[in-house]
C-alpha cells in the first residue's frame, strides 16, 4: 500500500523540490496543483484562461475549479495506491471538500516545511531571476506569503483536529539535508 502524503509550507520553502524527490523515492505520483494550473495556462485551456490573471496576482484560483481538477486527478489509475499532494488543499474549504469526497481518507500524514520569511523571499526572488515564473515578482511574492498566512496556515490546526498528524520539518539547509529530514519524519509513521 502506497502512502497518502500532504506537503504544507509557505511559498519558497522548497515544497516542490522535496516533493518531487520524495514522490520518486516512494514511487507515488507528485500531484502539484500549481504545476497543473501552470500547464493549463500554457496550453490555453478554459481552466488556464480563468486561472492566469489570478495566479499572476498571487491569489487563489476559485475552490470549485481546483477541487474539480484534483478530484479528476485522484481518480486516475496511478493515484490508486497513494500520492503526494503539493499545493492542495490550500484552505480549509478545499480540505473539507477533499474530506467529503474521500470519507476523510485522502491524507494520512502532513509534512510542514518551515523557513523564515526573509529566507523565503530571498529564494523566490532568486527563482524569479533564474526561471522567469510570471508570479515571482516582489509584489506578488509578498501577496502569496500573505495569502499563505491567512488561508493556508489554518490547515496546521485543521488536520490534527481531524485526526491527521502534522510533522514539522526545518526547510533550512541543503536540498540533501532537508530531504534526509523529510525521510526521517515520514519514517516516524
Ligand atoms: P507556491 O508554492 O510558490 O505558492 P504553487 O506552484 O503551489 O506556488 O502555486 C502557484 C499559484 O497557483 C498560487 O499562487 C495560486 O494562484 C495557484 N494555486 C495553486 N494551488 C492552488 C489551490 N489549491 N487553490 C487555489 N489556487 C492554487
Amino acid at each position: 500500500m502506497g502512502r497518502k502524503i500532504l506537503f504544507l509550507g509557505p511559498p519558497g520553502a522548497g515544497k516542490g523540490t522535496q516533493a518531487t524527490r520524495v514522490a520518486r523515492a516512494l514511487g507515488i505520483p507528485h500531484i502539484s496543483t500549481g504545476a497543473m494550473l501552470r500547464d493549463n495556462v500554457a496550453r490555453g485551456t478554459e481552466l488556464g484562461m480563468k486561472a492566469d490573471a489570478i495566479m499572476k496576482a498571487g491569489d487563489l484560483v476559485p475552490d470549485t475549479l481546483v477541487v474539480a481538477m484534483v478530484e479528476d486527478r485522484l481518480g486516475q489509475e496511478d493515484a490508486a495506491c497513494g500520492y503526494l499532494l503539493d499545493g492542495f488543499p490550500r484552505n480549509t474549504s478545499q480540505a473539507a471538500a477533499l474530506d467529503a469526497a474521500t470519507g476523510g481518507e485522502a491524507i494520512e500524514i502532513a509534512l510542514l516545511l518551515e523557513a523564515d520569511e526573509d529566507e523565503l523571499v530571498d529564494r523566490l526572488l532568486k527563482r524569479a531571476a533564474e526561471e522567469g515564473r510570471s508570479d515571482d515578482n516582489e509584489e506578488t511574492i509578498r501577496n502569496r506569503q500573505q495569502v499563505y498566512r491567512s488561508e493556508t496556515e489554518p490547515l496546521i490546526t485543521y488536520y490534527p483536529e481531524n485526526g491527521v498528524p502534522v510533522r514539522t520539518v526545518d526547510g533550512l539547509g541543503t536540498i540533501d539535508e532537508v530531504f534526509a529530514r523529510v525521510v526521517g519524519a515520514l519514517a516516524e509513521g
